[in-house]
């Protein structure tokens, strides 16, 4: 075995403090079939290290849902996009706040408010703002929300209410993003990313594996999160939505998917990597491999899309000897 498809001593020295590089992750993303066992075992050293068996639950929360400006291809909520979906105003202060408590009831870590658009309005980011003091002083649970392009004073304004955490995906490689969008860029969402960490919120970012990007793609995508400071990286799986300019792209097989997590997770050793929206329907019978290498997950389902549920969820996590992560220090 040449020492770049050794993948546990790739790992065993990334746990000693190597940085993968390119190269490698690539090497990951072309690994055959066969090898695929052996690479989960090395993303499992890294995840046990820095995450042991715990796996943490996030509950996602639209609160507001269709009529978006922007165009990306794979979205059921553009206004561009004809799929039948729930369509809604922003929910109250108070809908929000029981969302967080059921979310609570839940063991979730994490609560993540969500809204589709291209930003939030003043008075979003108000609701935003009174939710987020409520949840704090009344639910111990974190804080994550997703509201679009951000300017840094918005960014101050929900960390000084107590949102912990923002969410704005990169979604995919610098070179890729303007087949996906034309109505903002790639270095918006970026700016973004580096308004929410500068105003001293986590960084929660990711991407969409499968929208049709290369190999390369996913490698520049994971290395442009390493160099944003990312603390938190989901890594959904393309699920096709039906009326949508990418409707009919090929689906991501589960093999692939793996490996691409796995790559990931050496990329971002000690980051929360989550396996995110479209894990049911991608990985199939499959799936309990990613609680190998991912250490967190949404569950009760996505934005427009359900999951498989809350109960066979946990029933996934510990029946393969996992259990879902203590919810501490908030
Ligand atoms: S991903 Fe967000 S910004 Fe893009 S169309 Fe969907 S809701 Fe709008």
């Amino acid at each position: 075995m040449n020492p770049q498809t050794d993948w546990l001593a790739l790992s065993r020295s990334i746990l000693d403090g190597a940085a993968i590089t390119r190269a490698q992750a690539l090497a990951i993303l072309n690994a055959p079939d066969d090898e695929l066992l052996t690479l989960v075992d090395a993303a499992f050293l890294l995840r046990r290290h820095h995450f042991g068996r715990g796996v943490g639950l996030h509950v996602i929360r639209n609160a507001r849902s269709g009529h978006c400006s922007e165009d990306c291809a794979y979205c059921s909520q553009s206004a561009a996009a004809g799929t039948p979906i729930a369509r809604y105003t922003l929910q109250t202060a108070d809908q929000l706040v029981e969302g967080a408590r059921v979310a609570h009831q839940m063991q979730a870590k994490r609560y993540c408010i969500v809204t589709g658009g291209r930003g939030p309005a003043t008075t979003d980011l108000a609701t935003m703002c009174e939710a987020a003091r409520r949840i704090k002083a009344e639910i111990p649970i974190e804080i994550c929300t997703s509201l679009g392009l951000l300017t840094a004073a918005q960014a101050r304004e929900l960390h000084a209410a107590g949102v912990d955490r923002y969410n704005h995906n990169l979604e995919t490689s610098a070179q890729y993003y303007a087949q996906i969008c034309t109505t903002h860029t790639w270095s918006d969402r970026l700016a973004t990313a580096q308004v929410a960490k500068a105003a001293g919120m986590d960084l929660c970012s990711g991407g969409i594996i499968g929208l049709g990007e290369s190999r390369e793609d996913r490698v520049e995508l994971a290395f442009a999160l390493r160099e944003a400071d990312a603390d938190s990286i989901p890594v959904n799986l393309f699920n096709p939505r039906p009326n949508t300019r990418l409707a009919n792209q090929p689906p991501l097989g589960a093999a692939d998917a793996l490996r691409t997590l796995v790559m990931f997770r050496l990329v971002h050793p000690n980051r929360e990597v989550r396996v995110a929206g479209g894990r049911e329907q991608c990985l199939g019978p499959l799936q309990v491999l990613a609680l190998y290498v991912a250490d967190s997950m949404f569950t009760t389902g996505y934005l427009t899309t359900p999951g498989q549920g809350y109960e066979a969820d946990v029933a996934m996590i510990t029946g393969a000897g996992f259990h879902v992560a203590e919810v501490e220090n908030i």
